[in-house]
């Protein structure tokens, strides 16, 4: 049995650095006030539907139903269902926590605005390829109760702080930002766009001229060459932002300049979905990543939590993805940290001594130590090899002789010095060791030990 298409075993190095991932993200967006969130992996359908748009790829084609048995049974019976029944996995995670806040009321009238941050899998059923998977890890941010630039800026310097923690070299990343207006200048632009494609119509492939009708902005996405020739001379909504529109971005602009982060203008982003209002921005590599080269994207969202019932509540979030980060990395030389190594092995010479081994196992890891013993019955010889495989800077050797006598042999697996020492004395120490963590407290046992 194979992994379903598109997904895939996130093996003990990758799934380690996952959770030092989250660790680095929630690390720079703490400082900036944002606290986890954890909504369902699934949520009604129309959430979706009616969060992100019915025409977007996103809903229209890449949504992962999920259904009970009993339902699934009805409907091949050609039976109703009930519409909140109708569930699907979450291909994003902005439309469950704008969700959960308008649920929740997380932002009452007149209250400060509430910084979330979520990570964890979206499903899209998209055809997978290099860097674009059907299960795939996002770590994202949304700030609600709050339309002042100055968030906008703060999410985006945030996100690039942490491609730059990370070891993404800034040379290879790049910050494209746009704005897609709002209520007021959006309408007018979106029908010059859809007159200008209908009087392409020829020209371009049948998916953006259907487009035309449904979503006209989206024909800026299509990847066909034809499409990209004529959109290039398509009319870009930088010229036909309102007057309020045009001044929330020079002011983000402006706080981004202030805070040394360089950005492209990039006139024809418009990004898949489509609850976004003025600004839109996405992160690119450059470099090695073939055509899925964005590793982060959002923008603002001043109309979804209206859409989804709550009151007007302006909103900011982007969302970053884990696997196109370890692509990035990757083509920068990185390779993951071995999930496992140990401070401490333990080493019998023989069955005999396996029972107190075990009993000064559990004293060792009691002490806060990483420690293990052979399981399969090795000889020495192979349980130091094995010592060594899992990178043990040290080594506890018991032995039948040396135990008749109330020792054990530590070995320094560095220079090779060993050391005999009374078991009663090591017992002593490991209870009165201070942890702080546990490679302080390695060097406090060698310092001990061999002094
Ligand atoms: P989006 O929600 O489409 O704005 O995506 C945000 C980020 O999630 C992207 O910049 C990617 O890094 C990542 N991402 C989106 N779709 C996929 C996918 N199918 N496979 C892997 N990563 C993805």
């Amino acid at each position: 049995m194979q992994a379903p298409e598109g997904t895939k075993d996130y093996l003990p190095d990758e799934a380690g650095y996952w959770e030092q991932f989250k660790r680095i993200a929630a690390d720079i967006f703490g400082r900036c006030g944002y606290v986890t969130i954890d909504t369902p992996l699934f949520e009604q359908t129309e959430l979706f539907v009616r969060g992100i748009g019915e025409a977007t790829d996103v809903v229209a084609k890449e949504m992962f139903q999920a259904i009970s048995g009993e339902n699934l049974k009805r409907l091949v019976a050609g039976e109703a269902i009930k519409s909140k029944s109708h569930l699907s996995l979450r291909p994003e995670g902005t439309a469950g926590v704008v969700r959960a806040v308008v649920q929740h009321d997380l932002v009452p009238q007149g209250a400060p605005p509430v910084k979330l941050m979520y990570a964890g899998p979206m499903f899209r059923a998209e055809r997978p390829q290099k860097g674009r998977l059907r299960q795939f890890n996002q770590i994202g941010v949304e700030c609600l109760g709050a339309d002042a630039p100055s968030v906008d800026a703060e999410a985006i310097i945030m996100l690039m702080r942490f491609f730059e923690a990370l070891g993404i070299p800034a040379a290879v990343t790049r910050l494209l930002m746009n704005s897609m207006g709002c209520d007021d200048c959006r309408p007018a632009y979106r029908e010059q766009v859809r007159a200008y494609i209908l009087g392409h119509a020829s020209e371009l492939c049948e998916e953006c001229t259907r487009r035309a009708q449904t979503n006209p902005l989206r024909a800026f996405d299509c990847k066909n060459p034809a499409c990209v020739a004529v959109m290039a001379e398509a009319p870009l909504i930088s010229d036909h932002l309102c007057d309020a529109c045009k001044g929330h971005h020079e002011q983000v602009e402006s706080y981004l300049d202030a805070a040394g982060v360089p950005f492209v203008r990039a006139p024809r982003l418009v990004r898949g979905l489509d609850y976004y209002t003025r600004t839109v921005f996405e992160v690119q590599v450059t470099e090695g990543m073939g055509s899925q080269n964005a590793i982060g994207g959002g923008g603002r969202y001043d109309k979804l939590a209206e859409e989804l019932g709550g009151r007007p509540t302006p909103g900011l979030g982007f969302a970053l993805g884990f696997e196109r980060c370890v692509l990035a990395l990757q083509a920068a030389g990185f390779s993951f940290p071995a999930a496992q190594s140990l401070d401490l092995f333990l080493a019998c010479v023989d069955a005999s001594v396996r029972k107190e081994a075990f009993h000064l196992l559990q004293a060792c890891r009691d002490s806060g130590l990483v420690a293990d013993m052979d399981h399969q019955g090795r000889s020495l010889k192979s349980q130091f090899k094995l010592a060594d495989k899992l990178d043990a800077p040290m080594v506890l050797i018991l032995g039948p002789e040396e135990m008749d006598k109330g020792l054990v042999k530590l070995r320094h697996m560095g220079t090779h010095a060993e050391a005999a020492i009374a078991l009663d004395g090591l017992y002593a120490v490991l209870g009165g060791l201070e942890y702080e963590n546990s490679e302080t407290l390695i060097e406090s046992l060698l310092a001990k030990i061999f002094g």
